[in-house]
């Protein structure tokens, strides 16, 4: 499953790395039971199935891929990123660039394979500053949350095969075309990263909006996995009234596949259509 669009020099594929079904409506936070089963019409106890997709960018002969999957730990319907990548005449040892939106397990822990080596060997690992000091340097703290505690374990582990060839960036201009944006909160280096060529741009958003029936309409809405909610919550209320206002193409890393879409404003939120 594969689509593809042209922003100006770049040509960007989305490539789908499966679909999570270990979700719930218990993850969702700020709106109440009936609401939340409205949104996504679903009733609740039942599973939220989740899209988890990931970008592949060609630019001058370069392979830039846009978050590493779920790799073989989160179950049988997700880590088909490098099978997938695969299918499309690229395998995952030919990427140069990895640009990781934030560290959570869905977008990282597929750098590594089950013997922890490198899935993507020659790829540079290009990171924020940010969400590098929060889940790889820092001292896990006693009132951390066991999810927290656990998750910078698995990072240090996942990127660790990683460590000669990781860069650090801040926000600015970090591959030619390609800038890095600081959207905090999901988690605190939580980043999005901007194409800009020949006119046309490209957010690739990451998880600004995680569970998309639900948080475009209600962006207000939290969930479990926010490691600063409200953070989180002023942050996707940023993006999405700039997204809106300046009419600018999104990449989502859980917006139904391929994830290429734009934002409107709409009464106490904001619609979704899919690019055509
Ligand atoms: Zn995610």
């Amino acid at each position: 499953m594969t689509a593809g669009r042209n922003v100006g020099e770049f040509h960007v594929t989305a490539v789908s790395d499966g679909v999570l079904v270990n979700s719930n409506h218990n993850i969702i936070q700020g709106i109440d039971k009936a609401e939340s089963e409205r949104l996504t019409g679903v009733p609740y106890g039942q599973t939220l199935p989740l899209d988890v997709n990931a970008f592949l960018i060609r630019h001058r002969g370069k392979l830039i891929l846009s978050d590493a999957g779920s790799g073989h730990t989160m179950g049988p319907t997700v880590g088909m990123l490098p099978q997938n990548l695969r299918a499309i005449g690229v395998p995952p040892e030919s990427i140069d660039i990895l640009l990781i939106t934030h560290l959570h397990s869905d977008h990282s822990l597929g750098l590594v394979d089950e013997a922890g080596r490198a899935v993507f060997p020659k790829a540079e690992l290009v990171l924020h500053q940010v969400e590098a000091e929060f889940w790889l340097d820092r001292v896990v703290q006693p009132g951390d949350s066991e999810r927290v505690q656990k998750n910078s374990a698995a990072q240090r582990r996942v990127t660790a095969p990683y460590g000669g060839r990781m860069r650090r960036v801040n926000d600015g201009e970090v591959l030619p075309g390609i800038a890095a944006r600081l959207a905090p909160g999901h988690t605190p280096g939580h980043t999005n990263w901007l194409i800009e060529s020949g006119g046309d741009r490209l957010l690739l958003w990451g998880d600004i909006v995680h569970l998309a029936s639900v948080q475009l309409a209600r962006p207000d809405a939290t969930l479990v996995f926010d490691v600063i909610p409200d953070m989180a919550r002023a942050t996707r209320q940023r993006v999405l009234e700039q997204a809106a206002a300046e009419r600018l193409c999104v990449a989502g890393a859980h917006l139904p596949f391929p994830g290429f879409g734009h934002v409107a404003r709409a009464p106490g939120g904001y619609s979704y259509a899919p690019a055509t």
